[in-house]
């Protein structure tokens, strides 16, 4: 749970820079296991009045709870540019009949979901770097630490061969005098 929540702080960091926001909405954790089994069940949502995002994390993968966070997140810049004001119609199925609602829906899909995938290919970017300066730094501090397998087949060698050649000299000798 530490962990989502590092993430998205991440992620709503990474989308208010990209937006010119200095402050990302609050987000809800909410824990529901009944809701996680029913297949109509909630996922998300944001509340226009209150400035949060509510998002469902129970038996979900990450990834999903993530890009759900960025999709509220963009129903937040939708309501700081006013566009929830006189909204007519917020029945459950808005997302059809209203069409301007629908707009703002298909708005949040689409940048919701890009932004989530930038910002993931970003994360996956700056690991790839860190990992190979790290590989980088122990080769260069270290060469013991990360081994090719001939190096790894050595060191097997120095530590085990000088025994196993005394234990195939033993059963050598215990084969033959039975023969
Ligand atoms: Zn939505």
């Amino acid at each position: 749970m530490q962990n989502l929540k590092n993430l998205s702080d991440d992620m709503l960091n990474y989308c208010c820079q990209k937006h010119s926001l200095d402050n990302p909405p609050a987000v809800n954790f909410e824990e529901d296991e009944a809701n996680a089994r029913n297949f109509l069940g909630k996922t998300a949502f944001y509340d226009p009045n209150t400035s949060q995002i509510t998002v469902y994390v129970s038996s979900r993968h990450p990834k999903d709870i993530l890009r759900s966070i960025a999709h509220e997140f963009v129903h937040h810049l939708q309501n700081l540019r006013g566009e929830f004001r006189d909204v007519g119609y917020f029945g459950s199925d808005y997302a059809q009949k209203d069409s301007h609602m629908r707009n703002m829906e298909k708005e949040a899909y689409l940048n919701g979901n890009m932004m989530f995938r930038d910002w993931e290919d970003g994360l996956k970017h700056a690991t790839k770097i860190k990992l190979n300066e790290e590989i980088k730094m122990s080769n260069n501090n270290n060469d013991k630490k990360i081994n090719t397998p001939e190096k790894e087949n050595d060191l097997y060698e120095k530590r085990f061969g000088d025994r196993n050649q005394k234990l195939f000299d033993k059963l050598k000798k215990t084969w033959t005098k039975k023969k």
